[in-house]
């Protein structure tokens, strides 16, 4: 399959082509210089929407009796493609975001990994929680024959988000581990890569189609504004949603949801502002390339990572060389292309909001998206004082939060929200000495970060990338790794079904050979 920018037609893909009604156009711009960037891209219509959703539905029902090596296929073909086409998607993606390169590389591969950690876990089979309790027709009252194991949820809709314009998107993990649980997927396409989207989004039309599967298995949809995005929530045939994004955009989606006739799942995984520990053994024996590591991952990507490390706790005895070589390294710190001209202007407003309250270091930018490097300090008592002060600013940001004793840390600590990570930095002797914190911090996030700072989110089958509200709308799941796959699916127990109306998964003889919960002892 080959797809190239010469091939973008501005249109949605409903049902395997490209459809466009001509609704609200919008497009792409260049964050390097604002500039316009084509074709323009058509809102999908109310009757486009339907159409997408109706498909989909009649798809559902092949996916959830197709065998899992038949959509390891399709994922494998899915990622394929995505690595054949690994040039034009960057060239694309490039000059919608202005994400460099080597990172967008790094995305693409990323991708097709994801794919394919999905492809695995569908073809062993296991993953499907297979439960089988067996008959006791003797037993007082009779033991009934009742087995079970996850089924797939129907349709699933998809918003991507901005900064991942690959990994988070189309073909991201929503879209891998919905198709992974047997879901027919529609995507609300992110308006800040519309380009980008449309060539993932031929990538998987084609390998639908080549794998036999029908249709409706895949959509990708427009929306200049939130009608769209909105209507696929509250579609009466849709039965999840997966979202990555900003707090304000996950929360309106839960709240549709909650409001509809039959509520639906939302999987929000939305902003988070990472809690970063530094403990006194390690300011005393690496300051300098803490301040360093630290500057480095707050302003990656120009800090538009969901794992920013967005507050750090220092006590403040301990902390002069750190922040001394903090306040240096952001003085001199680059400027930075954001994503999109709204993620821009937000950064600026919520540095001067900050900067009320806080000191700051960093100088402003005018030019095209961009943002320089700031570094906000404040005192504990004023950052327990404003709850405000701990939420997200998205963008090449983080505030030093000076506390005087250890006490006013485990303070800070026990008041923080829910959030996807929190890292601590520190020598055995300090991790020795805060246990409690520890403690602490696991109640709070989804993943807790030991010498390391949190921006890199590994792709694996121990990953969590969740975390309690608000960083996400359910903190029982994740977003990234092979976990996602089970907000798709749901348990459906059968009693007393013969043999051959088992699904495979269920007879007694284990014809796919897997790991099964068997009269309450795992088997293979
Ligand atoms: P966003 O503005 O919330 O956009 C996400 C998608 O939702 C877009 O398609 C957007 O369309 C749509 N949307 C927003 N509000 C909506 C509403 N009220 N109704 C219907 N649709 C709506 O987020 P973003 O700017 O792309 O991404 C930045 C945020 O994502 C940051 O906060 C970042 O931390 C977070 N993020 C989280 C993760 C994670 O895994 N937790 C990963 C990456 C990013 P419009 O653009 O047209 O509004």
């Amino acid at each position: 399959m080959t797809v190239a920018v010469e091939k973008l037609r501005g249109s949605s893909w409903i049902a395997g082509v490209a459809s466009s009604s001509g609704g609200a156009s919008f497009h792409g711009y260049n964050p390097v210089d604002g500039s316009r960037l084509e074709p323009a891209y058509a809102s999908a219509s109310p009757a486009e929407v339907d159409s997408a959703v109706a498909v989909a539905e009649e798809a559902a029902g092949f996916l959830a009796a197709s065998s899992g090596k038949d959509r390891a296929k399709l994922l494998r073909a899915i990622a394929d493609g995505i690595d054949a086409a690994a040039e034009a998607l960057i060239v694309r993606a490039n000059l919608e975001t202005a994400l460099p390169r080597p990172r967008l590389t790094g995305e693409v591969g990323r991708t097709s990994n994801q794919l394919r950690l999905f492809a695995g876990v569908i073809e062993e089979g296991s993953w499907v929680n297979a439960r089988i309790d067996t008959a006791d027709p003797a037993r007082m009252p009779p033991k009934p024959d009742v087995r079970s194991m996850l089924r797939p949820l129907g349709p699933v809709v998809v918003f991507g988000a901005s900064n991942f314009p690959l990994a988070f998107s189309v073909a991201g993990g929503d879209t891998a581990s919905a198709l992974a649980a047997g879901n027919p997927v529609i995507v609300k396409a992110h308006p800040a890569h519309p380009g980008t989207s449309e060539l993932v989004a031929q990538i998987i039309v084609e390998a639908v189609k080549a794998n036999g599967f029908p249709a409706g298995t895949f959509a990708l949809l427009f929306d200049a504004g939130h009608e769209v995005g909105a209507k696929l929530v509250q579609h009466p045939a849709v039965r999840a949603v997966g979202f990555t994004g900003s707090f304000r955009g996950g929360r309106a989606l839960m709240d549709l949801a909650a409001k509809r006739e039959v509520p639906i799942p939302v999987y929000a995984e939305m902003g988070s502002t990472n809690p970063v520990f530094i403990l006194p053994g390690a300011l005393k024996t690496k300051s300098e390339a803490l301040a360093v590591g630290l500057h480095q991952s707050f302003t990656l990507g120009g800090g538009q990572f969901c794992t920013k490390p967005g507050m750090v706790f220092v006590e403040d005895q301990h902390a002069a060389d750190f922040t001394a070589k903090l306040r240096g390294s952001v003085a001199e710190s680059p400027s930075f292309s954001l994503l999109t001209e709204g993620i821009a202007r937000v950064y600026g407003e919520g540095i001067e909001e900050r900067g009320k309250l806080a000191t700051v270091t960093g100088t402003k930018s005018d030019e095209g998206f961009a943002a320089q490097g700031t570094l906000l300090e404040v005192g504990a008592d004023a950052f327990l004082a404003d709850k405000h002060l701990s939420e997200e600013v998205f963008g090449p940001t983080t505030l030093l939060v000076h506390c005087d004793s250890t006490e006013q840390m485990m303070r800070a600590a026990r008041e923080l929200e829910g959030h996807l990570t929190a890292t601590v930095l520190g020598t055995d002797e300090d991790l020795a000495a805060h246990g409690e914190l520890l403690r602490v911090l696991e109640t709070k996030v989804g993943r807790v970060i030991f010498n390391a700072f949190p921006t890199g989110v590994e792709v694996n089958h121990a990953m969590v990338h969740g975390g309690p509200y608000p960083a996400t709308s359910d903190g029982r799941s994740t977003s990234v790794g092979s976990l996602a796959i089970f907000r798709f699916a749901r348990p459906v127990a059968y009693q007393g079904l013969p043999q051959f109306a088992l699904p495979m998964e269920l007879r007694d003889e284990n014809p796919l050979g897997l790991h099964r919960l068997w009269n309450g002892s795992f088997e293979k």
